[in-house]
């Protein structure tokens, strides 16, 4: 089982792959890609949080076998997010890290059950969360396993989806002592910005990214405008991993 020491090992995280899957092909070309640039973690999600009921919900548990067979011959770690206690088994020999979404933050039930679970776990901040809540939160699954994830609150500032909290990423890790990574993508919104707030996340310290990711993000069912392709994934590698190193 893969430990969140063994996890930060080799800083920054990187965490790739498309925000919903939507077939098996596109997620394996996909995964292969984002594997060969250097992310260590795949991510799809298969049930989707959607804010209207006649959007894609996401494919559900079939993508669970193309998720097996994407650990099995990419060698990559892999990420899904869960949406109720009953998934945290469902996904026992799929997930290697766990990972609870900004509108289940405060859903106490799903964090006691992750809290019996051994994985690592990803808990994305609530939109409109304090910080008191999103350590509250993790606490209840133990912080010793959570890597805390800021993916942008509502604000007043306007100009994109959300507006990523560089303060709050700081606190997390310098006052609380818990790892954080950045997600740009949701926070921006929209694709020609996601490489400047992975940027700006990194040398501000954050210990990696998640950022969604496709061979062919026009094909996107779920935030297609905001899901760079796997060339400009490339590119960010190499700005991450300079800003890294200085
Ligand atoms: C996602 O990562 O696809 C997602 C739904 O993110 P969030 O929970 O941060 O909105
Ligand atoms: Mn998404």
């Amino acid at each position: 089982m893969i430990t969140r020491d063994n996890l930060l090992e080799n800083k920054p995280l990187v965490i790739a792959g498309p925000c919903s899957a939507s077939s098996r092909e596109e997620l394996l070309k996909t995964a292969y890609e984002v594997k060969k640039m250097g992310a260590q973690v795949f991510r799809a999600g298969l049930w989707k949080a959607r804010t209207c009921p006649d959007s894609f919900q996401g494919v559900g548990d079939k993508g669970l076998k193309w998720l097996m067979e994407i650990k099995e011959k990419t060698g990559l770690l892999v990420t899904v997010e869960i949406q109720d206690s009953q998934q945290v088994d469902l996904v026992r020999d799929v997930s290697d890290i766990l990972w609870v979404g900004s509108r289940n933050m405060q859903n106490f039930e799903l964090l006691k059950k992750i809290g019996e679970d051994p994985r690592p776990v990803i808990l994305k901040r609530g939109f409109i969360s304090t910080i008191k809540e999103w350590l509250g939160a993790a606490t209840y699954m133990g912080l010793d396993k959570v890597i805390l994830c800021e993916r942008g609150v509502r604000t007043g500032a306007d100009a994109m989806r959300f507006t990523l909290d560089l303060n709050a990423m700081l606190v997390a890790k310098h006052d609380y002592g818990v790892p954080v990574i950045v997600d740009p993508s949701h926070t921006a919104g929209r694709r020609d910005m996601v490489g400047h707030l992975a940027c700006a996340g990194i040398a501000a310290g954050a210990d990696g990214i998640i950022v969604e990711t496709s061979v062919d993000p026009e094909v996107e069912q779920v935030d297609r405008d905001q899901t760079i392709s796997t060339e400009d994934f490339g590119i960010l590698m190499n700005r991450i991993y300079k800003i890294y190193s200085t």
